[in-house]
């Protein structure tokens, strides 16, 4: 990896920054990370943001004010960004990267094949804040820059706690919080709190979920009539799935919910012993070995049913391997 940034976009008036629909938090940081970088190093470029509307969560990160939302027709850019996602995964900001003089895409999701004129893909790194903290000039950093930084790594990294945490993941984040922003805080903000709403969806969804494959796995589903009436939007329905997962005896956590008629949106998550990744990637979608997501068209059991196939053969696979490992010891 030898892209140097500011190479990259010298001479360039116009800079376009985008990353994945639904953005969450490493996505966001990642944009908001480097506009503020690109901005502090070419104070005379126009650089922006496209994204999807995040969460309110995010709101005190310096730049969420000024994120487009509207994706409106815009000249081409000289330089376009795509972050924490493989192009096809833009949404509306799509064209901007089509039609762009120069395009840039850095992320760490396996499933990308990497869709820029140059790429920069790191799966061995836990969030793509972290892959923009190697990118950059430390001499630039400051605290805004190492605010929305740490924003992507702890919500990639689940605070911290994934086995995608490398001790140089932590002596990033030592660096970061030596700046002094209220870290505290934003990992409560932004990471653990609910509204009141938010948890009694949880609830509901943990009191309806449903085990299976002899209790390796679960799998709980929301429908768009309880969104309706509790009033709540994807982004509410964060953390769900987290929270099955961290049920004991759980290898495979499944949470969906319905985006249209027989349409549902899934995110799985997993222990060491299924790779999601390839699950989600067999049905179109994408993401981590232990964090992944597919849109799935069908009822719920079609769709549970379908997944189920492929977790089962993954736990098998892994039960042999590790029956081989015994045997020959
Ligand atoms: P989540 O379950 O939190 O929505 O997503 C978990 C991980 O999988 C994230 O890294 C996310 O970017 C990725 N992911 C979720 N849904 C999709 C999808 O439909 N396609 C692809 N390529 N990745 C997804
Ligand atoms: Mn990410």
């Amino acid at each position: 990896m030898n892209l140097n940034l500011l190479e990259e976009c010298a001479g360039a008036k116009r800079i376009g920054i985008s990353g994945h629909v639904r953005p969450d938090g490493d996505c966001l940081g990642a944009c908001l990370g480097l506009w503020q970088y690109l901005g502090k190093c070419f104070p005379a470029a126009n650089v922006q943001v496209f994204l999807e509307k995040p969460a309110d969560i995010f709101k005190s990160m310096k730049g969420f004010g000024e994120i487009d939302t509207d994706f409106p027709e815009e000249a081409a850019f000289d330089v376009f960004f795509a972050l924490d996602t493989s192009v096809d995964r833009l949404g509306d900001a799509e064209k901007y990267f089509k039609a762009a003089g120069k395009t840039i895409n850095i992320d760490h999701h396996v499933s990308n094949p990497g869709g820029g004129h140059i790429n920069v893909v790191r799966p061995d790194v836990g969030s793509t804040c972290e892959i923009i903290y190697d990118l950059i000039d430390l001499g630039q950093l400051d605290r805004d820059m190492a605010q929305v930084l740490y924003v992507g790594m702890i919500h990639d990294t689940g605070v911290f706690q994934y086995s995608n945490t490398t001790p140089a993941t932590l002596e990033k984040a030592a660096k970061l919080i030596s700046y002094g922003f209220d870290f505290p805080n934003l990992i409560l903000e932004t990471f653990y709190q609910k509204s009141y709403v938010q948890a009694q969806v949880m609830g509901r969804a943990l009191m309806e979920s449903i085990r299976f494959l002899q209790g390796a796995c679960i799998v709980s589903a929301i429908d768009k009539k309880t969104m309706e009436f509790y009033n709540v939007g994807p982004k509410d329905l964060d953390g769900i799935v987290n929270q099955l997962r961290n049920i004991e005896g759980i290898d495979c956590a499944i949470f969906m919910y319905e985006t249209g008629t027989l349409e549902y949106k899934v995110s799985m998550r997993s222990s060491e012993k299924v790779n999601v990744a390839e699950v989600a990637a067999y049905f179109g979608g994408g993401g981590h070995a232990r964090a992944a997501g597919c849109n799935l068209t069908g009822t719920f059991h079609d769709c549970v049913n379908n997944i189920s196939l492929h977790i089962e053969k993954a736990l098998k696979k892994w039960e042999a391997e590790h029956d081989e490992r015994d045997n020959s010891h």
